[in-house]
């Protein structure tokens, strides 16, 4: 009697949090001494405390840059954790490319650790405002248990348009070039070893979100200023480590169609109730298009509306 009730329990036990594997970071080497931490694809889950995006670091030969300190206070420890299996030097500076959760709730983890933060001012409005809605949106998606020790912490060193240092051997330009996924979106480029970290400017794997913090006509340029690099690797907001062409084909080019297409729609009269009659099926590849094309195009419905 016992043992059949036990046996009943382990399956419910494991149900919320999916399959072992699947939340894990993935370590990936970009090129000498600059890597990716690629984390899943889906949505923020007590699997992966929030970390549903791709972060990247530097091992510089004066300690670590990392970008993006990701969603949750166990979260940025867990991306310390992969740090770590490549390198004993400490984490001296974050860099926040957004206002997302995943791109800054892990702050005060690494603050404790004695890194600084660098984020444009933007951003960190950004933060400020929604940092409470952020909060409760997690606190339902990832658990109390998962958001445990998760404190707002904003950067230390803002800047509007471009930051750039160097640390030990290497170079860091940080550059603002408009509102994207959210208001204060950046770049950071590495013109040494010619590696772009996008954050949430570019999305690949997965269809990006077009959210009410969004602006898809800037995102367009603040793209192209991110392409003009023209980078030999580039690390994604979300997805792996990749090419410009494949930023290229499932971001920009994402972009670019929804905004054609809905604005075509408006032109014959289209109604908002209707908005999901807009045929998107060129880009049903993107994991995650069930649940975001029908909203994106009424965000950018909206958006055209005042245009
Ligand atoms: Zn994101």
């Amino acid at each position: 009697m016992r043992l059949t009730k036990l046996v009943l329990l382990i399956p419910l036990l494991w149900l919320p949090f999916g399959e072992p594997s699947a939340a894990e970071l993935e370590l990936q080497p970009v090129t000498a001494k600059v890597y990716a931490i690629v984390g899943e694809l889906g949505n923020r889950s007590p699997k992966n405390l929030g970390n549903n995006a791709t972060f990247g670091f530097v091992v510089t030969s004066a300690g670590v840059v990392l970008i993006d300190s990701g969603g949750s206070y166990r979260g940025a420890e867990r991306i310390h954790q992969v740090i770590k299996q490549v390198t004993q030097q400490p984490v001296v500076t974050v860099i926040n490319t957004g206002g997302q959760d995943h791109r800054w709730l892990g702050n005060d983890y690494f603050k404790q650790q004695g890194a600084g933060i660098i984020a444009s001012a933007r951003a960190v409005a950004d933060q400020r405002a929604r940092s409470q809605d952020q909060l409760i949106g997690l606190t339902s998606l990832v658990g109390v248990e998962g958001v445990a020790g998760t404190n707002p912490v904003y950067a230390d060193e803002t800047f509007d348009e471009s930051f750039t240092f160097t640390l030990g051997d290497t170079r860091f330009e940080i550059r603002h070039s408009g509102h994207a996924h959210t208001p204060g979106d950046s770049h950071v480029w590495l013109p040494q070893q010619e590696v772009m970290f996008t954050g949430d400017i570019v999305y690949v794997e997965r269809m990006l979100g077009v959210g009410s913090q969004s602006n898809s006509k800037h995102w367009v340029e603040a793209f192209e200023a991110m392409a003009a690099h023209q980078p030999r690797h580039l690390v994604p907001g979300h997805g792996k480590a990749t090419t410009l062409e494949q930023a290229r084909k499932d971001t920009l080019g994402y972009l670019l169609f929804l905004r054609a297409a809905v604005a075509e729609f408006m032109d014959n009269g289209g109604d908002m109730s209707d908005i999901g009659s807009i045929d998107q099926s060129d880009f049903h590849y993107l994991l995650n298009h069930e649940t975001l094309a029908g909203r994106n195009a009424q965000q950018v419905f909206t958006e055209l509306e005042w245009e």
